[in-house]
């Protein structure tokens, strides 16, 4: 478990760190994907559920993971084959009333045997990409290189975290074959900017994982079953609201923007019964205890000394806000 007075230091640094964040952050950024918050949210509180010694350089870097939990997001559409790590449409491998997974290997090497490299590629890859990146991790542990760890920690992260989003599970992903369009980004970015605040993060404590295989493979599952859900309470409270209330206006810096309104989220999260927060404190347990996995599987490398400019260097961060940061930080600890 964290310490409590751990926490609510945590708490305070983060405070700090994230109005940073928000001003650092355009407002037209902060909608995309899980929504950049819920990502951030992910990665920052995965570094919470860390044993002590892994912990120590996490929180150090606590900056770079949570600005970095939106790097695969930024590059999306510019890096060739980065599209397909975020997602995985299991609906093209079966019809309904079969298992999703009749006929879908976990093992990369297997799957690519059944359906061809390029037909997984065109239908998402994020489960066997969340496996790739877990060695890549290790292995990054294990050279003791701390920029690529850290990228490495930040960017598993977005993956985990997408792979707990139902609508990352189909190819129906935004609603656009059941005329719910729009549905992606009220999912996981208008209802977590609503709600975030509200749930309970006491999650308990990262756990050794004797296979991310299997883990990453439960999460799309656990995904995928939620997904009926998402959709049929989505057409049910429209109905209940009327398609007039549905939307509001709201002002987003300098533009008026229309958004679900305020009445219609709030029912359509009270119909999901608690998904949304059990999907981010799922996604938030398994980012750390992928972490950890590598870490351990590593074989738990002393990290105390590696240096914070060697990190600065190495990644090229362009603001001098990190050593300010880590000197709020250490002042912050030593009361
Ligand atoms: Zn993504």
């Amino acid at each position: 478990m964290v310490n409590s007075s751990i926490f609510r230091k945590l708490k305070s640094f983060f405070l700090l760190v994230f109005t940073g964040l928000f001003i650092s952050l355009s407002p037209n950024n902060i909608s995309s994907k899980w929504g950049f918050a819920g990502h951030q949210r992910i990665n920052e509180f995965a570094v919470y559920l860390l044993p002590a010694e892994l912990q120590s350089t996490f929180i150090q870097h606590l900056y770079y993971l949570i600005s970095q939990s939106v790097a695969p997001d930024q590059r999306r559409y510019a890096v060739e084959g980065e599209a397909a790590r975020h997602y995985i449409d299991l609906d093209h491998y079966y019809t309904p009333g079969q298992d999703p997974f009749w006929n879908l290997a976990q093992n990369w090497q297997e799957a690519v045997d059944c359906h061809s490299a390029d037909t997984l590629q065109a239908y998402g890859i994020v489960p066997w990409h969340v496996v790739r990146m877990k060695y890549r991790l290790q292995k990054a542990f294990e050279e003791k290189n701390l920029a690529l760890l850290l990228k490495y920690a930040a960017e598993i992260g977005h993956y985990i975290a997408d792979a707990h989003v139902p609508l990352h599970t189909t190819e129906n992903y935004n609603g656009q074959l059941t005329n719910q369009y729009g549905i992606h980004g009220l999912w996981e970015s208008r209802l977590i900017e609503l709600q975030a605040e509200n749930y309970n993060y006491w999650i308990g404590k990262a756990t050794y994982l004797p296979s991310v295989q299997k883990a990453i493979w439960a999460a799309v599952k656990a995904s995928h079953l939620a997904l009926d859900s998402v959709l049929q309470f989505e057409k049910i409270v429209t109905k209940q609201i009327g398609t007039n209330e549905k939307f509001a206006y709201e002002q987003r810096g300098t533009v008026l923007t229309r958004v679900y309104s305020r009445k219609f989220c709030d029912a359509y999260h009270k119909s999901l019964n608690g998904m949304v927060e059990r999907r981010l404190r799922a996604a938030i347990l398994m980012v750390s205890s992928v972490w950890y996995t590598a870490w351990v599987d590593a074989g738990q490398p002393d990290l105390s000394n590696l240096k914070l400019m060697q990190e600065k260097e190495s990644l090229g961060l362009e603001s001098d806000s990190l050593p300010k940061m880590h000197a709020r930080w250490k002042q912050r600890n030593c009361h």
